[in-house]
């Protein structure tokens, strides 16, 4: 019992989420706590109209909604004292694009998991973002599918 106790917490946090993710039947046993396992989201769109929409769906997917962002500064800041599991960005924002904001967030922690949200005529922008460090991209309007698809894909 001991050696199984040292060795789990020889892990590194990353390994832990790791073997959490992969095992939630295990993870849910052990804390009986079905919540702690929704995934974390920040939402960054500087139109509020879009932030609802986006709010209303993964909420009712069962995601957990930590902040929203109307800029990129704001989704720096929100991302640092959050800690979201993954990140929705948009890219044409007002005092901070979501292309300056994902290569912020990246620096701050390379293992961040941004999918960028493009509107139409932006493909253009998809090669940048991905540079920045995104892992993914949706193309507004949201096709629901295609969003639980890339959330799937970025921190399934
Ligand atoms: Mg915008």
């Amino acid at each position: 019992m001991t050696n199984i106790n040292l060795s789990f917490a020889a892990l590194t946090a990353e390994d832990k989420s790791v073997t959490i993710g992969s095992q939630p039947s295990l993870v849910s046993a052990l804390t009986g706590v079905q919540s702690t396992l929704s995934k974390k989201i920040l939402i960054t769109d500087d139109a509020l109209f879009m932030r609802v929409i986006l709010r209303n769906f993964l909420v009712s997917n069962g995601y957990e909604i930590v902040a929203e962002a109307s800029n990129g500064r704001e989704a720096v800041e929100k991302y640092a004292s959050c800690k979201p599991d993954l990140v929705f960005m948009d890219i044409t924002m007002p005092e901070m694009d979501g292309i300056a904001a994902t290569r912020a967030i990246k620096q701050h922690d390379p293992a961040a998991n941004v999918i960028m949200c493009t509107a139409m005529g932006q493909k253009n922008m998809v090669m940048e973002a991905i540079q920045a460090g995104a892992k993914d991209f949706i193309v507004k309007p949201f096709n629901q599918d295609r969003v639980l698809e890339s959330i799937q894909k970025v921190i399934g």
